[in-house]
């Protein structure tokens, strides 16, 4: 364990005792149902948490942001921060999905963007390697699009850190010490980057952004994702988004399903806050909703080529 990760474990120790909140939702966690399902070998895992329901529910459109304060801000006096560097912080998650949830905010007031912080992200997982790292766009789940920041949580509370290497990939792209492949006939629609020198994962990074489409009204591609460390290697997952949310969400009546898709559930977690969701959704359902928010497979074929051929 790094210096720096057993800094981060008392931070969370200690506000799980001292911080009511915290206190109450983490033990309220460890007595929180979940179902599992097998997709192509894979295990999707279904959890019930009634407390997800601001996140879930969370209004992301601009008038809503405007008017209410920023809670990366404007934080509750009981909350702590283990500083990280010049630019962000490390605070616990009052409203966890994993044991340990961390989020780790810009310490600036500046929106949702990931071009200029992903070197960040690929440190972070160093310093934090029993976490999974990960970002959540503006459009794609963050509940606080106005305030740039990341999350972490315990690697093991993830599907797709554990069944990665089982997924069927093809190889798209190769530099020395990188490689990009993309799931096949699977969903959700991905990119895998494995590498072991950072600068390539970031200019590698960088040129699947810029080949990613910007939809009107938006500042960056939609897109959720996730790094971790494998031995000397970052794996980062990337999963372009066309949508915010599936049809699902919309649905009046029995076809309503309250889910809000982020990294967490494209990585193989549905966290559901209504009892009624979590006892009838099917595998089908998780399906459907991958399927809706992910990009086409017309859209993932057209950046490989781009990728090939620019
Ligand atoms: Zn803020």
């Amino acid at each position: 364990m790094s210096s720096f990760e057993r800094q981060i474990k008392e931070l969370l120790a200690e506000q799980k005792q001292t911080w009511q909140v915290a206190r109450e939702n983490y033990a309220a966690l460890g007595k929180v149902q979940t179902r599992a399902f097998n997709y192509l070998g894979r295990e999707l895992l279904v959890q019930f948490n009634p407390e997800r329901i601001r996140s879930s529910a969370a209004k992301v459109d601009k008038t809503s942001l405007q008017a209410r304060p920023c809670f990366f801000c404007h934080r509750p006096k009981e909350q702590k921060s283990v500083i990280y560097n010049e630019d962000f912080e490390v605070l616990v998650n009052p409203y966890p999905i994993f044991q340990e949830h961390l989020t780790i905010p810009l310490r600036h007031h500046e929106r949702q963007q990931i071009l200029p912080y992903f070197h960040t992200l690929l440190e972070l997982a160093v310093v934090l390697p029993s976490f999974v790292l990960f970002y959540n766009g503006p459009k794609c789940g963050a509940s606080a699009p106005d305030h740039m920041h990341f999350q972490a949580g315990n690697n093991l509370g993830f599907p797709l850190f554990k069944d990665w290497c089982g997924i069927n990939k093809t190889q798209v792209w190769e530099e020395k010490n990188t490689r990009l492949y993309t799931s096949v006939e699977a969903l959700p629609r991905m990119f895998f980057m494995v590498s072991k020198k950072k600068e390539e994962a970031i200019f590698l990074f960088e040129r699947l952004y810029k080949l990613m489409e910007v939809k009107a009204e938006e500042y960056e591609p939609m897109m959720n994702v996730i790094v971790w460390m494998e031995k000397d290697s970052w794996v980062v997952g990337i999963f372009p988004r066309k949508a915010l949310r599936p049809s699902c969400y919309y649905a009046e009546g029995e076809a309503n399903l309250l889910v809000s898709p982020a990294t967490v559930e494209m990585s193989g977690l549905f966290v559901l806050p209504l009892e009624k969701d979590f006892k009838k959704v099917t595998l089908a359902d998780l399906q459907t909703i991958w399927q809706e928010v992910s990009i086409t497979e017309e859209e993932q074929v057209k950046i490989i080529h781009k990728l090939k051929n620019t």
